[in-house]
């Protein structure tokens, strides 16, 4: 791989009167894949990107076809160097605003002008307060039984109740071990909850958490607040998940009643030439899922540029047309 094409263009501040078909905000896998379409469709493309992706803390990206145990950070660096060669700028930074025009506002002043935006900026994952699982986040504390649950299949396991979500979660990673325990911790579990958990073959430790015993850079087991301790080898709980959606939201974007952006099947929001794709819209999308949604948004802001642009080739043809006669 030539190592210069997956350098950021750090130093790409915008000329004045520089207009972009497509500001693309956010290079995880949604935002590099609308930008490899975009490119592949000859677009004027500029990727800004903070540089922060959710599954950072994670040493293996698990369920991508063909991709499937690859480095998290390499598939992003196979990503930008594919984006470059297509002429898509990629520009380490933090955008701060964008405007209805749209002008994007970067962190530290420059300013970048564009026809349409790609809104791909993730979320972040609000852990509970617990020592030692912000530590082990993505290393053996985890949450995604799809990502990581075949890797520590048929080992001892507990899920925390941090979180409503834990009990579907915990029901769910039975499917990878028959010794999973479920610790309610601060949960209040319904009648109904104790009895499919139990039924499906876990047990229900109570007791209240009081850290996570990590030794050898590994995680041993859960010690209580009585002083229990209950060996374990890997631990799931559900964070609370914050989309990065201040930009969309300012502009103006619909949510749903449960507080997410609600998005068109392409990712199209409310706000007439705003695009969203991946976990800012959509918590539950892997990455596979997330390059995915990046493509369909790709798809669909080239044709709403290419319905602008025969608009404008119209008129053009019209007002050449009544000048000759
Ligand atoms: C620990 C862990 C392990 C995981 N493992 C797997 C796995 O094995 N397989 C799998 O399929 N999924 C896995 N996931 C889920 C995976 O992380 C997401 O599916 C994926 O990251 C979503 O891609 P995205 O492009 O939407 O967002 P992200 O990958 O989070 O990328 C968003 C990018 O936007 C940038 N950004 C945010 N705000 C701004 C701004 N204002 N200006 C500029 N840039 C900005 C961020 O810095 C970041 O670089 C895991 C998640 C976690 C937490």
């Amino acid at each position: 791989m030539n190592k210069a094409m997956n350098r950021y263009d750090a130093d790409a501040r915008p000329a004045a009167d520089e207009r972009h078909d497509v500001v693309v905000v956010g290079a995880g896998a949604a935002g590099l894949n609308a930008a490899l379409l975009l490119g592949r469709a000859r677009r004027k493309v500029v990727v800004i990107d903070a540089g922060q992706p959710r599954n950072a803390p994670a040493a293996h990206m698990h369920g991508f076809l063909s991709r499937d145990g690859l480095p998290p950070a390499t598939l992003l660096e196979l990503g930008r160097a594919e984006i470059t060669r297509y002429g898509v700028r990629l520009v380490r930074g933090r955008v701060e605003d964008i405007d209805h025009g749209f002008s994007v506002r970067l962190e530290g002043g420059p300013v970048l002008e564009a026809r349409r935006v790609l809104v791909a900026t993730g979320l972040r994952d609000e852990l509970p307060d617990i020592p030692g699982v912000r530590e082990r986040w993505g290393k053996d504390v985890l949450h995604c039984p799809y990502c990581h649950g075949y890797e520590v299949g048929d080992q001892p396991l507990a899920v925390l109740g941090t979180h409503p979500g834990a009990v579907h979660q915990a029901l769910l990673l039975r499917q990878w071990s028959d010794d999973v325990l479920f610790l309610p911790h601060t949960l209040d579990l319904t009648a109904e909850d104790r009895e499919r958990l139990e039924g499906r073959g876990l047990r229900i430790v109570e007791g209240k958490i009081d850290h996570l015993v990590v030794e050898g850079g590994r995680l041993r087991g859960i010690e209580l607040a009585d002083g229990r301790v209950l060996p374990r080898t890997a631990a799931f709980l559900f964070p609370r998940t914050v989309a990065h959606d201040e930009l969309l939201t300012r502009l103006g974007c619909v949510k749903d009643d449960t507080g997410w952006i609600t998005t068109d099947r392409t990712g199209r929001t409310s706000v007439a030439g705003v695009w969203a794709a991946g976990n800012v819209i959509d918590p539950r999308a892997q990455v596979v899922t997330a390059a995915g949604m990046g493509s369909a948004a790709a798809f669909a802001i080239n044709a709403d540029l290419v319905d602008e642009d025969v608009r404008h080739a119209v008129e053009q043809y019209r007002a050449s047309a009544a000048a000759s006669r």
